[in-house]
């Protein structure tokens, strides 16, 4: 019995560790307009055309739309949920999941373009840090594309020129700057 009372006490504890403690996401994609034509269903689920539609069958669709739910305060289905955003609008469903998930500090990597994004910067109306990250693979595809199309040779010592000018211009516009690189991403703070 006084095992069992220690473990539910060990318990408690951690679930108030984990309640109290502010998270940094530390990888996160842009925020979308809520008219845009991103599928809300993948919030939920990385599968992509016909695969999303069984992304509703499973259990961790299943419970993150009884928790979101539970936090708009609205019925536990895909239609309400979706009502409820559009009615609320981006701002103040943002706020109140941000603070919900006590998240402190969030990474954006806007390498992967979505309709109707917000800018990395707008994010900084809803979290209290905001940093940015550079996919450095994003980069790379870029400069070749570009040289591609200007119809240049591409050598590795000229790529890599090109490369390194644009990753040690690429914070100019912002204060306050530290670079980090965390393989294979480049954080900006
Ligand atoms: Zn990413």
């Amino acid at each position: 019995m006084a095992a069992t009372e220690s473990s539910y006490r060990s318990r408690n504890l951690i679930r108030e560790a984990v309640d109290t403690i502010q998270a940094i996401d530390a990888h996160a994609h842009n925020l979308v307009e809520v008219e845009s034509e991103f599928p809300f269903l993948r919030c939920f689920s990385e599968a992509e055309g016909e695969a999303l539609s069984f992304a509703p069958h499973s259990l961790s669709f299943k419970r993150s739309l009884r928790d979101i739910a539970e936090l708009y305060k609205c019925e536990p289905s895909l239609d309400k949920v979706e009502d409820h955003r559009k009615s609320e609008g981006l701002v103040s469903i943002s706020s109140k999941c941000f603070g919900a998930a006590n998240i402190s500090a969030v990474f954006i990597d806007d390498g992967i373009v979505f309709d109707k994004m917000l800018d990395w910067q707008s994010h900084k109306s809803f979290v209290p840090a905001v940093g940015r990250i550079l996919r450095i693979e994003h980069l790379a595809e870029t400069i070749l594309n570009e040289e591609k199309c200007s119809g240049s040779k591409v050598t590795l010592d000229s790529f890599t020129e090109v490369f390194v000018t644009k990753i040690k211009s690429y914070p100019s516009s912002e204060t306050n700057v530290k670079l980090f690189v965390v393989n294979p991403q480049i954080i900006f703070l």
